[in-house]
């Protein structure tokens, strides 16, 4: 029995593969009641998501992945329940987009100068136009024969010591959260087992992020282990602070991951959902 919530997705808007009414029909047809749209620092897929969301009867809330760079890391903040008609968030996340432009020219000309040519217009192509992500220079990657996967690319040409390197200029914490909270959202730290942090700093990212106005934090996620899912529960206790859960799903092309089908939140957690002002 899949879970009735999914609260971290992706569409075309920015790397996921499906368009958002495909996106939405998908999570109707796999069983989710509650769906929040929550593409990378862009809140583009959220009408057409919203309107497909009232022809299936599924719950939506529009939402928004917000990159933000911490202590020299880049870390994933979700914002559910946001206006996306809200110019500060827009102003913030126009900016993230303008770095993101930047960067996937510079991560073109450096592969190139590898002897990679045509990944960024590759790249460019197989985005929508808005919105690049190394997602998409991993599948021209792929594409072009250079990687057998797309986790194949990451490790030999997108993270740091490999050529395609760039470091992310992202959001700071603190305008992050403000801008989600602005825009009438809850703030929730995304995917915590992904980043490299002990458990003391793993507490003082939570603390600066509650002191920004962060309430919550993903206990359940397609990209944790049930091991991690018991971690960030005690965390998610520890800390006071809401928990979420959401499959991260990027399209069928992850055929390990499919929307809604999630474990049920440990014993203990005080669920999102119960905080009245998400009402879908
Ligand atoms: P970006 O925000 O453009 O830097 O791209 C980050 C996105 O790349 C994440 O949201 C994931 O979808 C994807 N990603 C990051 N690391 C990996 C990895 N090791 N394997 C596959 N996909 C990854
Ligand atoms: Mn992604
Ligand atoms: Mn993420
Ligand atoms: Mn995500």
């Amino acid at each position: 029995m899949p879970l009735a919530y999914d609260l971290h997705t992706h569409s075309t808007a920015s790397d996921g593969t499906l368009a958002p009414a495909a996106l939405v029909a998908r999570a109707a047809a796999a069983g989710v009641r509650t769906l929040a749209l929550t593409d990378h620092d862009s809140t583009g897929g959220c009408a057409e998501a919203a309107a497909e969301a009232v022809r299936q009867g599924v719950g939506f809330l529009p939402g928004v992945e917000v990159s933000v760079t911490w202590n020299g890391m880049t870390i994933h903040v979700v914002g559910l329940g946001v206006d996306p008609g809200n110019r500060t968030l827009q102003a913030g996340l126009a900016g993230l987009r303008a770095f993101r432009d930047w960067r996937a020219q510079e991560i073109g000309c450096r592969l190139a100068k590898d002897g990679f040519p045509g990944t960024y217009e590759r790249a460019r192509d197989l985005s929508n136009g808005l919105l690049i992500s190394r997602t998409h220079f991993a599948r021209a990657l792929v594409e072009q024969g250079h990687a057998g996967s797309v986790r194949d690319v990451f490790k030999r040409f997108l993270v740091r010591g490999r050529p395609g390197h760039v470091p992310g200029q992202w959001a700071a914490l603190g305008d992050a959260v403000a801008w989600i909270t602005g825009a009438g959202g809850i703030a929730v730290i995304a995917h915590p087992a992904r980043y490299p942090l002990n458990r003391t700093q793993l507490h003082r990212l939570a603390r600066e992020f509650k002191a920004a106005g962060g309430t919550a934090i993903e206990v359940v996620s397609g990209s944790h282990s049930p091991d991690d899912n018991r971690t960030m529960a005690a965390h998610a206790q520890a800390l006071a602070l809401l928990a979420s859960a959401g499959s991260d799903y990027h399209g069928p092309e992850q055929p390990y991951l499919e929307l809604g089908r999630l474990p049920a939140l440990p014993a203990g957690c005080e669920p999102i959902w119960q905080d009245g002002s998400l009402a879908a």
